[in-house]
């Protein structure tokens, strides 16, 4: 994603009730202490200006929702919509998704979305592509046994690595598509990221997988 500077964006992340600032301080107790009921958790990792979560959150109200992002600048927007239409079970954390183990306890959250994760061509930098077994071993040690991620890209290199690494870090697929927009089951019910209308527009197909650990 190419980023614009926004000034003054860090400091209105920060001051934004929407966005938690102590993240590690509710670390096990989320639900209870940030939401203020026993709902389930699930987070979308990289939610940039966070279309995909905010729709989420609306059309599910019983189901906790946390967008993490990385980039103050493009987390600002998401804010911005929240400020408009405040939902009580949508909530922001700016940090880098590297460090999820000391936010989040020992299977906390049910689902994690991946949405058109940055795809780190080079394979010197695989480690840091979100799908790669060093995230895969993170995120099993937050999400339930059942728990599950989702994972949409429209980048077929990614999603064939992501396929690969999947089985080798321990986790089984329950579905996967070269073609979202086409597969009459996998499609119903989706809702499309920013990134997922710019590509699909551009008659780009979009991938997506289902997985859950073995
Ligand atoms: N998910 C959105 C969509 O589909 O429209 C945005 C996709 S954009 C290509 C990837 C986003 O992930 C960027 O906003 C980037 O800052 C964020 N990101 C990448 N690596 C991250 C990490 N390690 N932790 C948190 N956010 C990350």
């Amino acid at each position: 994603m190419r980023l614009k500077n926004v000034p003054g964006s860090r400091e209105a992340v920060a001051e934004s009730e929407f966005a938690v600032t102590d993240p590690e301080d509710h670390k096990g107790h989320w639900a209870e202490e940030v939401f203020k009921n026993n709902d389930p958790i699930h987070i979308e990792i990289g939610m940039g200006k966070g279309k995909f979560i905010t729709a989420l959150a609306a059309a599910n109200p019983n189901i906790n929702y946390i967008g993490i992002e990385k980039y103050s600048s493009v987390l600002i927007r998401a804010i911005e919509k929240m400020e408009k239409d405040p939902l009580s079970n949508l909530r922001f954390i700016r940090m880098d998704a590297e460090d999820i183990e000391t936010i989040f306890s020992e299977g906390e959250i049910g689902r994690i979305y991946l949405n058109f994760s940055d795809p780190w061509p080079k394979d010197r930098h695989a480690k840091r592509r979100l799908t790669s077994r060093r995230f895969l071993e993170r995120f099993s040690h937050i999400l339930k046994p059942d728990g599950t991620i989702e994972f949409k890209t429209d980048n077929r290199q990614l999603f064939d690595f992501s396929l690969e690494e999947a089985p080798e870090a321990g986790w089984k697929i329950i579905s996967s598509t070269y073609d979202l927009h086409n597969d009459s089951e996998l499609v119903s019910g989706n809702i499309m990221t920013e990134y997922e209308e710019k590509f699909s527009a551009m008659g780009n197909p979009i991938c997506k997988y289902v997985i859950t650990r073995k």
